[in-house]
Formats: structure tokens, sequence, C-alpha cells
């Protein structure tokens, strides 16, 4: 499995070190792979998906520890938690959601410095469809497609609760 995996982390691993924090570069936060951008925490789809759908939460302000998120940023995060569960629900209709934050290295956080809500829809028997991303430019083009199903279904309630 680690083999399939290395291109996108040496990738990752680059960009990381030649550009700071991920969450906080403006092309990122401006960039096409952002679903909703809140008042203060914004949806983005994982470049480096476990799976298809793979999507993440992060505050806008650049916080390590989850005990620093305001009152508010908690809320707007989970609302924004559940409003990809229901757009993923939707689209894709997955069986079932791993929801998690990985908080330090040691508990396997990429990105360390910079919390995020991973939103990972999950199907029976899914681990065997890893195997299908090997290839960067497969991945590139199912990125886009997974946007393009996703989008409307975020568009629907760009006019809800913490925009
Ligand atoms: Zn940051």
């Amino acid at each position: 499995m680690k083999s399939i995996y290395a291109p996108w982390r040496m990738e990752y691993i680059r960009g990381k070190k030649a550009d700071g924090c991920i969450f906080c570069r403006e092309s990122i936060r401006d960039g096409e792979f952002v679903l909703h951008d809140g008042r203060r925490a914004f949806i983005i789809m994982n470049r480096y998906p476990y799976i298809t759908g793979h999507l993440m939460v992060a505050p806008h302000r650049h916080v390590r520890n989850i005990e620093e998120l305001s009152l508010e940023e908690h809320c707007e995060m989970f609302e924004l938690t559940a409003r990809c569960v229901r757009a993923l629900k939707e689209a894709f209709s997955p069986q079932g959601f791993n929801l998690g934050m990985n908080l330090g290295r040691a508990a396997g956080a990429g990105v360390e410095d910079h919390l995020h809500m991973h939103i990972v829809p999950r199907w029976l028997g899914d681990t065997n469809a890893l195997s299908v991303f090997g290839e960067v430019r497969v991945i590139s083009e199912d990125l886009m497609k997974t946007k393009e199903t996703l989008l409307p279904h975020f568009r629907k309630y760009e006019e809800g609760v913490g925009t």
C-alpha cells in the first residue's frame, strides 16, 4: 500500500516545505479544491484522498490545538462537517463515514500545526478500492469529477447557517 502512495507523499512533503502551511496559503484558500468558504472555517477537498469524496474542514485561523478554538469556530467547524456529510450522502450514498482529527504527529497528522477535520465516506468492502488510486493523473481527473458532483449539493445550502 505504501508504494501506491509514494508519488503523492513526495509531492506533499515538498509542497509543505516550500510553501509553509497548506491550509493558510492563499493559493489553496482561493483555489479549485475549496467547496465552501464560511466565516470562520472552510471545506476543502483532500488532494491526497484515502477514497473518493474525502473532504476536510479547517478553521481560517492557523490553530494547532483544538482547545484554542473559539466557541464560534467550534460551532462552524461542526456545522460544516455536517454539511459535508449531507452533501456526500446526497451525491454518493455512502454506507458510513469516518469523521476525525489527527492531533499531533504521533496520531498520524500530516499537517500538525493547523488542525482539520477529516470527512471520509465509506462503503462496505471499500478497502479494496484504494488500489485504484495509483496514478496522479487518475486522481486529478477523479478529483475534478468529484468536485463537479459535490458542488451543487453545497450550493443548495450556501444561504444556510454559517455563511
Ligand atoms: Zn495554517
